[in-house]
C-alpha cells in the first residue's frame, strides 16, 4: 500500500474573540515567530469581521486563513446573515472550519448541513476542516466510536474519493474543548486510528492514509509534543491557546 507522508497542520480557532485591531495585532506578532516553521501548515481562523484585515497582513507569509463557518449555498441570493464560499475566498481564506461542536450544539448544525457545507467549501476551492467528536455523555456510555462513525459517514456522504482527499478532519472530543481536560495521547490515537478506519471503509485505504486528522481539545504548548508523536495525529485544532501569539507559536514549534 502506498503510504503518503501527511504534512501536519496546526490551526488556531479564535472563535468569537478579537475585534479587528486585536486580530491584526495578533497576526503581526505571530508572523515573525513562525516565519521559519515549514514543517507544518499553519492556519488561523479569525472571526468573519477580521478575515480580510488579517489575510492582508498575512499575505506572502506561511500563514493560511480559515473561516469558522461557511454558508451551504453556492449561489448568491437571499440568505440574510450568511457568508458564502466565494465571499470567504475574496476575503483571503483558503480553509473553512465546518461542523464545530459549538455550532452543532448551539446552532443545531446537523450532519446533513455539515455535508452541504463541505460540498460548498470544495466548490469554491476551500479546504474544509471538518470537526467530529463525542460528548461526555456519549463517551461515558461507551458510544464514542458509534458517534464518530455516524458523523463521518453522514458528513462525507456522497463525496467522491477525490473530494475526500482534499478535506481535513478534526477529532475534538466535546468534553475536552475549553475544559482543560485533554484526551490522553493514547485515547486520542485510538480515536484517530478509528476515524481513519472509517475513512478507509468508505473511501479505501489510499484515501484514508492521505487525509490529515487533527486533534482538538485543550491543546497547549506543554501537551502538543506528545500528542504529535502519535502515528495517526497529524496536527491540532487549537482554541483558547491560539489567542496568544507567543503560546500559539510554541504549539507550532512542538518538539520533533
Ligand atoms: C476548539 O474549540 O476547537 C478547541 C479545541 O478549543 P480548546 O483548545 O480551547 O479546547
Amino acid at each position: 500500500m502506498l503510504r503518503l507522508k501527511r504534512k501536519p497542520v496546526i490551526a488556531g480557532n479564535w472563535k468569537m474573540n478579537k475585534i479587528v485591531g486585536e486580530s491584526v495585532a495578533t497576526v503581526i506578532e505571530l508572523k515573525p515567530r513562525v516565519a521559519n516553521s515549514n514543517h507544518c501548515e499553519i492556519v488561523i481562523a479569525p472571526p468573519f469581521t477580521a478575515l480580510k484585515a488579517v489575510a492582508d497582513r498575512a499575505e506572502g507569509s506561511n500563514l493560511g486563513i480559515a473561516s469558522q463557518d461557511i454558508a451551504p449555498d453556492t449561489k448568491q441570493g437571499a440568505h440574510t446573515g450568511a457568508i458564502s464560499g466565494d465571499m470567504l475566498r475574496d476575503a483571503g481564506c483558503s480553509y473553512a472550519i465546518i461542523g464545530h461542536s459549538e455550532r452543532r450544539q448551539y446552532d443545531n448544525e446537523t450532519d446533513g448541513l455539515v455535508n452541504q457545507k463541505i460540498l460548498a467549501a470544495l466548490h469554491f476551492g476551500l479546504i474544509p476542516i471538518v470537526c467530529v467528536g463525542e460528548s461526555l455523555e456519549e463517551r461515558e456510555a461507551g458510544r464514542e466510536e458509534e458517534v464518530v462513525r455516524g458523523q463521518i459517514n453522514r458528513g462525507l456522504s456522497e463525496l467522491t474519493e477525490d473530494k475526500v482527499t482534499r478535506i481535513i478532519i478534526a477529532y475534538e472530543p466535546v468534553w475536552a474543548i475549553g475544559t482543560g481536560r485533554t484526551a490522553t495521547p493514547i485515547q486520542a490515537q485510538s480515536m484517530h486510528a478509528f476515524a481513519r478506519h472509517c475513512l478507509s471503509e468508505g473511501f479505501g485505504s489510499e484515501v484514508s492514509e492521505s487525509v490529515r486528522i487533527l486533534y482538538g481539545g485543550s491543546v497547549k504548548p506543554d501537551n502538543i509534543s506528545e500528542l504529535m508523536r502519535q502515528p495517526d495525529i497529524d496536527g491540532a485544532l487549537v482554541g483558547g491557546a491560539s489567542l496568544d501569539a507567543s503560546g500559539f507559536a510554541r504549539i507550532v514549534e512542538y518538539e520533533r
